[in-house]
């Protein structure tokens, strides 16, 4: 049976690093940057020269393909930008991973060859347009070409511009869906970006689901006044109604379910001085579970409680909802395939939620999709620290290969 060259694609992931590669070790490859569309030019090139056909889309997604084979295809890869200041394998290494895994395939003239298409997705980060999974949003038709319209990017820049500036046409990012058809499932290798598999020892993971995230902003309404003559039984302090619902945020969350996370991430008092009780307290609220119900269940218990606590402060509470990102299921027929591929490589199968947003959450939506997982040193990601071990790239690598053979042969 074929396998990776661990070498070849250790080395891979050290060339494409040094692609807007910074001194401290770190990666800035923002997308639409020069530096990305350098990486990109790097990953074509490494595509022909191994005889994959290389093909840019509407929206700058690089997909590669045997010549002659039509599909549909198992799609594999994952996006080639990143946040800046970032690492040199959020994304980077699911997209040299599937190289690798099409180049060996094809090298020892495997058939499974014929079935695969590699992917490098364009904009997944989203901290250029405050909108992300650009590449693979456009690639399914969901892309909303008017939010984008007439905006600017994170310095000022029309966003028209900077698509021109690679070549593309805002009005044309959709014709990147023509080729949605041709994809019948998609695996994505990724880093964890968290720091669970290495807490818990576990060398390869397998994606249940990418979670939803809720998100609010939350006003506690007071009373302004002196924080020398009011004493404490007559204040309306929206700052201690808020501190007070933030204290119990962690245990109300982890009493709907062990796997939901909360924060609680900015909080601001309104006016702001050392001798004024604040009249208004203003904060951010974020749910993240794999269920919609749990996030629901733990909104409410929160809210509840909220209100409770407002009462007896003598205030009151108005909500904004900010967004609410539904939970991403991945197939049941790819999980288990690809827990297949764990015992193969004698790794017992651990199931993990993944915490952050990816391209197969979109793609979930459309084919059949899975994703793997290898640990993250420190669970450091979007930072210049940002490392895994060799010995577990290269074992994701070989689950990868495994893994589009199981989806190959079980996904018609
Ligand atoms: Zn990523």
């Amino acid at each position: 049976m074929s396998e990776i060259n661990g070498e070849r694609l250790l080395a891979d992931l050290r060339t494409l690093a040094a692609i807007g590669g910074l001194p401290d070790g770190g990666v800035d490859r923002l997308a639409w940057s020069e530096h990305d569309l350098a990486g990109r030019r790097w990953f074509a090139e490494r595509m022909s020269e191994a005889g994959i056909e290389a093909r840019v889309d509407a929206a700058l997604n690089i997909f590669g393909h045997l010549p002659g084979t039509v599909g549909p295809w198992v799609l594999t890869g994952s996006h080639l930008d990143s946040v800046p200041n970032g690492g040199r394998l959020d994304g980077a290494y699911g997209a040299v991973a599937a190289l690798e895994v099409l180049r060996t395939l094809a090298e020892s003239g495997d058939p499974l060859a014929e079935q695969l298409e590699i992917v490098g997705f364009a904009d997944e980060e989203g901290v250029r347009f405050e909108s992300g999974l650009i590449g693979s949003l456009a690639l399914v038709g969901e892309l909303d070409i008017e939010r984008l319209r007439d905006g600017l990017d994170w310095q000022g820049v029309p966003i028209r511009q900077v698509l021109a500036g690679a070549g593309r046409d805002l009005d044309r990012l959709l014709e990147a869906q023509q080729h949605r058809d041709s994809i019948k499932a998609f695996l994505e290798l990724h880093i964890e970006q968290g720091p669970r598999m290495e807490a818990d020892g576990i060398d390869l993971a397998v994606v249940a689901g990418i979670v939803g995230v809720h998100r609010q902003r939350i006003e506690i309404q007071g009373t302004q006044n002196h924080a020398g003559t009011t004493p404490f039984r007559l204040r309306h302090d929206a700052g201690r109604a808020a501190a007070r619902a933030a204290a119990e945020l962690r245990d109300l969350v982890q009493g709907v379910d062990a796997e939901a996370v909360a924060n609680i991430g900015s909080m601001g008092f309104h006016p702001g001085g050392v001798n004024v009780i604040p009249g208004r307290a203003q904060f951010t609220l974020e749910v993240r579970h794999l269920d919609e119900p749990v996030i629901g269940e733990a909104v409410w218990a929160f809210a509840t409680r909220l209100e409770r606590i407002c009462a007896e402060e003598g205030c009151r509470v108005v909500v904004e909802l900010l967004s609410s990102v539904p939970p991403a299921p991945m197939n049941e027929t790819v999980v288990a395939a690809l827990e297949q591929v764990c015992r193969e490589l004698g790794r017992r199968p651990a199931k993990l939620s993944s915490g952050a947003g990816h391209d197969a959450a979109v793609l979930s939506r459309h084919v059949p999709s899975g994703m793997l997982f290898v640990p993250s040193v420190g669970g450091l990601s979007h930072s210049p620290r940002e490392t895994t071990s060799d010995e577990h790239l290269v074992l994701g690598a070989r689950a990868l290969l495994r893994g589009v053979r199981a989806i190959a042969a079980r996904i018609k």
